[in-house]
């Protein structure tokens, strides 16, 4: 077994604190990752606090994780020691079943193995996420980092990164094309940059005015103060598609207003409670409500290689590990510009 520190939540109602466990050791087809970077997605709260249930502790949460490979199995072809590697939120699935035979192991009908918070394949084992300074995980399941990229800067695309790039592909943003982002955050920047960069015309519906300018400057075209009167309705019905990145209990009904006739919205945010939907919000005009989550390893990669290739990184905060509890404040407040990523040095 390799020894590994970390940073836990001991209970769901602990700030998180140093922890030390044992990562398996390294099997024929698996990679070890000195972890160097790891983000900090608005998932890692809701779980580490527990907000959807059945959290499994004590648990080491991070799923936007890049490092250097130190070692290799005697199987494994795609990397070798010393490559730049990454690691977003699945670490395995079932492997057989028709959504890992088409790339989508995010949909495995199995058991996909979540990079932290979730078991192993015996059903038994946790898996430790990348609050740490190491990790294993079979090459399958391991990224390539194009290498032009800041590192730091590009760990959010793990996450952030392709769970508004797989939606933005699926439903075809592009020229001529009206995208609506709703909430900057972590996601809701990367939705910007994805979308600006596939030429759509971007909308950031946000309740933060503050953000206006960097909405902007991320490629935004426009912007809509959501809590400002009568801004909702000047903006009914123009939006093909929307990303909704929102993490709280939110009028479902009034964002779904703005889209135009058969548009449609892609719930990403994952709010801890039901939200409510009116029947009038979808039928009247032909809208879809639609969902996506995180993405398959093969589209992962074809994120990263587009993002190398396009110059895309989050814009980041990078922390020492010992302020992880106060961003996670700063996040649930909106107050992170626009991912914060640990610095794993500091560990
Ligand atoms: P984040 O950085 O905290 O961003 C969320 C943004 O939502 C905030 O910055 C804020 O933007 C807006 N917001 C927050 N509360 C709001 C409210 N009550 N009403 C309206 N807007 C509100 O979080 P994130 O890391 O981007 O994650 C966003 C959500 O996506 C989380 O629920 C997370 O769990 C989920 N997620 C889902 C997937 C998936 O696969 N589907 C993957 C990763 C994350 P403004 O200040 O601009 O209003
Ligand atoms: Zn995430
Ligand atoms: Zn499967």
């Amino acid at each position: 077994m390799i020894s590994a520190k970390a940073w836990a939540a001991k209970t769901a109602t602990s700030p998180l604190a140093p922890f030390s466990f044992s990562r398996r050791d390294v099997g024929p087809h698996d990679v070890l990752i000195e972890i160097a970077y790891c983000g900090v997605c608005h998932s890692d709260i809701h779980q580490a606090r527990d907000e959807w249930g059945g959290s499994i502790f004590p648990m080491v949460p991070g799923h936007e994780i890049v490092g250097k490979v130190t070692k290799v199995g005697s199987s494994v072809h795609k990397f070798k020691v010393g490559d730049l590697a990454g690691v977003g939120c699945m670490v395995d699935s079932c492997r057989t079943c028709a959504s890992c035979g088409e790339g989508l192991e995010q949909y495995c009908e199995g058991h996909a193995v979540v990079t932290y918070n979730g078991l192993e394949k015996d059903l038994k084992t946790p898996t430790y996420g990348g609050y740490s300074n190491c990790i294993v995980v079979d090459e399958k399941y391991t990224l390539k980092i194009p290498a032009n990229l800041d590192l730091a800067a590009s760990a959010p695309l793990l996450c952030a990164g392709v769970t508004t790039w797989s939606p933005l592909v699926h439903w075809k943003a592009g020229p001529g094309m009206k995208v609506g982002v709703i909430g900057l955050g972590g996601l809701g920047h990367m939705a910007v940059k994805l979308a600006a960069s596939m030429g759509a015309e971007v909308t950031v519906f946000s309740t933060s005015k503050a953000k206006e300018a960097d909405a902007r400057r991320l490629g935004a075209k426009s912007f809509v103060e959501t809590s400002s009167a009568g801004a909702m309705e000047a903006n009914a019905r123009i939006m093909d598609l929307m990303i909704n990145t929102v993490s709280a209990p939110h009028d479902m009904d009034a964002y779904l207003n703005l889209l135009k006739r058969d548009g449609t919205m892609v719930l990403v945010g994952v709010s801890p409670e039901r939200i409510p939907v009116s029947a009038f919000s979808v039928i009247g005009k032909r809208r879809r409500l639609a969902g996506s989550l995180i993405g398959g390893i093969k589209e992962t990669q074809e994120m990263l290689d587009y993002c190398g290739k396009h110059g895309i990184v989050s814009d980041i905060e990078l922390i020492p590990v010992k302020d992880i509890n106060d961003a996670y404040e700063r996040m649930i407040a909106g107050k992170v510009r626009y991912r914060f990523v640990i610095d794993m040095k500091t560990l």
